[in-house]
This record gives structure tokens, sequence and C-alpha cells, in this order.
């Protein structure tokens, strides 16, 4: 069996946020051959883009699973909309938000996923989350660590 080490952002910032977060895991890890290895703590951060939007409750997920990327960029668009996540702004307030930020070391770019997310260095709760859970993961590109990344 073929897996995956995946680590997936999660943002909330609509109705009972904790309850989100924790029903969004719960739905990861119950994808086909998919087990959640660990989980940061929850942070709390303020909007970026849009500021006169709620507060945003973050975390990042690590996982392991058979799924390729297409399939679980798929799955996790299935749990926000099964949340009710509406699509409206870019950036506007959100139920759930689910972000592949990386997929193994594996560099992706096609029409529906850029891999690792190009919005990584700018969210500090990213950073954060990722040095927390994952301090020596190296980002393919950047070709520094955690660590090093949250440092900077
Ligand atoms: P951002 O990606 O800057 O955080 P967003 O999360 O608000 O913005 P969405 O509206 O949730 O953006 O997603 C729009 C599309 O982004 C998705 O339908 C998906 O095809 C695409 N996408 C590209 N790369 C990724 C990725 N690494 N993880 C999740 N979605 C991605
Ligand atoms: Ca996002
Ligand atoms: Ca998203």
């Amino acid at each position: 069996m073929n897996s995956n080490i995946v680590f997936i952002a999660l943002g909330t910032n609509l109705g009972d946020r904790e309850e989100n977060i924790r029903k969004a895991i719960q739905k990861i890890g119950k994808l086909p051959k998919t087990a959640i290895i660990k989980s940061s703590s929850i942070i709390n951060t303020k909007p970026v883009g849009i500021t006169n939007q709620p507060d945003f409750l973050n975390c990042v997920v690590q996982i392991k699973t058979i799924l390729d990327p297409e399939k679980l960029l798929l799955e996790l668009l299935k749990i926000e909309r099964e949340m009710g996540r509406i699509r409206k702004q870019k950036w506007g307030p959100r139920i759930i938000d689910m972000d592949i930020l990386f997929f193994n070391n594996e560099i992706i770019n096609t029409q529906d996923l850029t891999v690792p997310h190009p919005e990584i260095l700018n969210r500090k709760f990213v950073l954060t989350s990722m040095k927390e859970i994952a301090p020596e993961f190296v980002h393919p590109i950047e070709k520094k660590t955690m660590e090093r990344l949250y440092k900077e």
C-alpha cells in the first residue's frame, strides 16, 4: 500500500467554530484508508485580506492516506459542502475551509491544485502550527525546515 503523508490547514469563522474544527477532523479521519496522525493546537487568528469579518480558529492536521492529491481535494471540498459551506467571496467568512499544505514532498501545479499551498509563508498560523507538529519537515521548494521558516 502506497501511503502519503499530508498536512491540511483548517479554518473557520462562522457558527460554533470549535465544533466545526472537531467535526471536520472527524470527517477527514473517516475518509477511505485515511488516518489522522497529529493535530496542532487550535489558534485564534485575525482575518487577512477582508478584515471586517469574525476572527478565525485555525489548526493543522497531519494525515496518512492512500488517496491521491486530486481525490483528496475532491473529498475535502465535499466535506466543506456537507458542512454547509457556501462559496461567496474569496477569503470571505466560512464555516469550514480545508487547504492541502503539503503532499509528501511533491510539487503540484495543476488547474485545481497548487501544492505546497502558495500562501504558507505569508500565514503565521500555518508556520506556528507546522512548527508545533512537524518542526523538521522540509518545505520542498524553500528547502528549509518549518522551524527555520517560522523564525524567519
Ligand atoms: P486560499 O487558497 O488563498 O486560502 P481559499 O481557501 O479561500 O483561498 P477556496 O475558495 O477555498 O480558496 O478554494 C478555491 C480553490 O482552490 C479550490 O476549489 C481548489 O481547486 C483550489 N486549490 C488550489 N490549490 C489548493 C490546495 N493546495 N488546497 C486546497 N485547494 C486548492
Ligand atoms: Ca484557505
Ligand atoms: Ca480553501
